[in-house]
């Protein structure tokens, strides 16, 4: 059986008239960048996730360097951030001349620890950057109450998590000052391209945001502040107002089957060998991610059985050669280092059916009955 991590032609098939009359829409108007189709996604959106104002951007990195720039962040200020996310989280952070200050990462759910963080503010410190990692709310209570009284900005990354609710049951984006989503096709709400969206409860953010995304022009051509080319074309937007209608159902699936592949996991007595974060009901699941031993072996073995996985992310951020200057070394972040060696992503779409998970447990639990599995 071929499993793949992810399957948008599925996805594509069964919404391909809807997505076709939404493109020849924007192509009768003519009108490509911004416009009316990028204002209604933002409504949209913005009221999808229970925030005032939506901003579309041209993508999820620039939803945070924009951020950042709303923020006021510049050279000599430090943002506090996970050293176990894509390397985006880090990028823009760098690319204003700011410095990234690394913290660890909670062993059970990837994301960024709460008491480190609140640990690494210092006078310096502009903003704080949570990841919601893999589609699950970072906890944030012990750093929220500081970083407000102090002006620090709280910037969700929340590329991997529209949709996805915390503990209070409140929307992933809606609970710093910025939301930034990415609608990278890999996303749950992924476009044709690229695309972003930055969700803020402030107007005057909001309307910052607007002036950044377009070089900083306001009124055009007249620049009190140097922004950048950060505009969301309207042929994406059309295409994701068709997907957004659909993105709670398929929120729901990717729920059902983490808890399904749980269940195939406990049947084949699994627990000895792989461990699983703990189920939330806020999870969306943009990952369903194991920590397994013997990771590589068993990623190779998987593949040969026709199932694609991932490793997110074989190399923590402190460990990235751009950043040896920053003085991280092997070590420094003990729980994000042991998840970049036991971390791997199955396959999870809403699509995926419960013979293709059964059949991927199965291969797991093929794999560590071998006996030179661990060995290895
Ligand atoms: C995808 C992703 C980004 C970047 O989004 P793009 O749209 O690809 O620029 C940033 N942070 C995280 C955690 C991501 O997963």
């Amino acid at each position: 059986m071929k499993i793949p991590l992810l399957d948008l032609k599925a996805q594509y098939a069964a919404l391909r008239s809807e997505i076709r009359a939404a493109i020849d829409r924007v192509c009768e108007d003519q009108h490509f960048i911004l416009g009316p189709e990028v204002d209604a996604l933002e409504r949209e959106i913005a009221a999808f996730c229970g925030s005032r104002f939506a901003v579309g951007v041209s993508s999820g990195t620039d939803a945070l360097l924009a951020a950042l720039m709303a923020a006021g962040v510049g050279p000599g200020d430090e943002v506090i951030t996970s050293t176990y996310s894509f390397f985006a989280t880090a990028g823009v952070i760098a690319r204003l001349g700011a410095r990234p200050v690394f913290v660890d990462i909670d062993a059970e759910t990837f994301n960024l620890n709460g008491e480190q963080a609140r640990a690494a503010i210092s006078p310096q410190t502009r903003a704080i950057i949570p990841v919601h990692l893999f589609g699950r709310c970072a906890e944030m209570d012990d750093y929220l109450p500081l970083a407000r009284r102090r002006g620090i900005a709280v910037i969700e990354d929340a590329a991997q998590a529209i949709g996805a609710r915390d503990q209070r049951g409140e929307s992933a984006g809606s609970l710093g000052d910025f939301g930034c989503f990415s609608f990278f096709p890999s996303k749950n709400l992924g476009a044709f391209g690229d695309g972003g969206m930055i969700v803020t409860g402030s107007s005057e953010l909001a309307q910052k945001l607007r002036i950044l995304r377009v070089h900083g022009g306001k009124p055009k051509y007249h620049h009190a502040v140097i922004g950048g080319n950060f505009r969301l074309d309207a042929l994406q937007a059309a295409i994701l107002r068709v997907k957004l209608r659909y993105l709670a159902q398929w929120s729901e699936a990717r729920r059902q089957h983490a808890r399904y592949y749980r269940a195939e996991f406990a049947r084949l007595k699994l627990a000895d060998h792989i461990a699983l974060a703990p189920d939330t009901p806020g999870h969306i699941y943009n990952q369903f991610v194991i920590r397994c031993p013997a990771r590589d072996h068993l990623q190779a073995y998987l593949r040969d059985q026709g199932i694609e996985t991932e490793v997110y992310y074989p190399v923590p951020l402190h460990l990235q050669e751009c950043f040896a200057g920053l003085g991280y070394g092997p070590g420094a972040f003990p729980v994000a280092e042991r998840a970049a060696r036991e971390a791997l992503a199955l396959p999870i779409y809403p699509e995926l059916s419960a013979e293709q998970q059964t059949y991927v447990a199965e291969r797991v639990a093929d794999f560590y009955r071998q006996p030179l599995a661990l060995s290895a």
